[in-house]
């Protein structure tokens, strides 16, 4: 199994050359990925209780591939710089603009900014889009497993996936908590089921995911089989990936974003 990579995080002469990526893996351009950019925050949109979705504004921005991250750096007056990595949550045919769905970590330095203080009008500094790994240009059948804010790269994708009418497979199985904290929730429709691993609508277990949620999607496999994606916490993209072997995915077919 392989993990995202993370550019910037690796030196230079550790990283493969491009040209013998793993397939799928989509190049990025070293100065995209290394240019800090100024964005402003045009709008916020409550999602559940603990999260919300700051779209922003930057001129000339490079169109993300689907499942992609930034970089968001804060700065403060005295001089004290904040840097986390965000996913795009939004479609790539977005002219100009971008969208983050931020879960609000308790005591989190740089979500309790943006959860308590930003407003629209505020600027960052963004650098991206980055990761060639977690990325999906909507080529093949993609079956996608998040829990939380993990996913937000997922959606992008099955937004991408709907606003350009894509006929490849797509899936997306999505845990929560609660029907309250389900990200998205007015979004999803027949390809995504739900996950309810505390309380859950009447006549639903609550539960987490298991091998009765994958089978159906593993007994109706697409020719070629699945490229499957799982992103949020540690524990989840174990269980997650866990279930995926089990069901019958090859392991370099799973690729993995771990939110920590
Ligand atoms: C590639 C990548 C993409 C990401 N995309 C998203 C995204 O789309 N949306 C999103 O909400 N987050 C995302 N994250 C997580 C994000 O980068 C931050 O870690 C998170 O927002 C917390 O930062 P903070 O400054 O608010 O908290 P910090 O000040 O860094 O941490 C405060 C406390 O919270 C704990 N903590 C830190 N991170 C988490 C976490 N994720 N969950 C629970 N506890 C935590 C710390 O251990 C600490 O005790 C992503 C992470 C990665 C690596």
């Amino acid at each position: 199994m392989t993990e995202t990579e993370i550019p910037g995080t690796v030196p230079e002469r550790f990283r493969p050359p491009t040209r013998f990526a793993v397939p799928g893996r989509i190049a990025v351009s070293e100065r995209t990925a290394s240019r800090w950019r100024t964005a402003t925050l045009t709008e916020i949109r409550r999602e559940t209780p603990r999260a919300a979705t700051f779209r922003f504004a930057v001129p000339d921005w490079s169109p993300h591939v689907p499942g992609q991250h930034l970089m968001v750096r804060l700065t403060a007056p005295d001089g004290y710089v904040a840097q986390r990595h965000y996913s795009i949550a939004s479609a790539p045919d977005d002219p100009g603009h971008f969208e983050l769905t931020l879960d609000r970590v308790a005591d989190g330095e740089v979500s309790g900014w943006f959860h308590t203080v930003a407003r629209p009008g505020d600027r960052v500094e963004v650098r991206g889009p980055l990761s060639g790994f977690f990325a999906w240009p909507g080529d093949r059948p993609a079956l996608l497993l998040g829990a939380g804010s993990g996913v937000v790269p997922l959606m992008s994708m099955v937004r991408h996936h709907r606003a350009r009418g894509l006929s490849v497979p797509l899936r997306l199985l999505v845990s929560a908590r609660s029907p309250e904290e389900l990200i998205y929730a007015r979004e999803y429709g027949a390809e995504t089921t739900p996950v309810f691993t505390r309380s859950a609508p009447p006549g639903v277990p609550a539960g987490r995911m298991t091998a009765d949620h994958l089978a159906p999607l593993f007994d109706r496999r697409p020719p070629g089989g699945w490229e499957a994606y799982v992103c949020g916490s540690n524990s989840f993209a174990e269980h997650a990936s866990r279930l995926l072997v089990a069901a019958g995915q090859p392991v370099d077919r799973i690729r993995i974003e771990r939110f920590g």
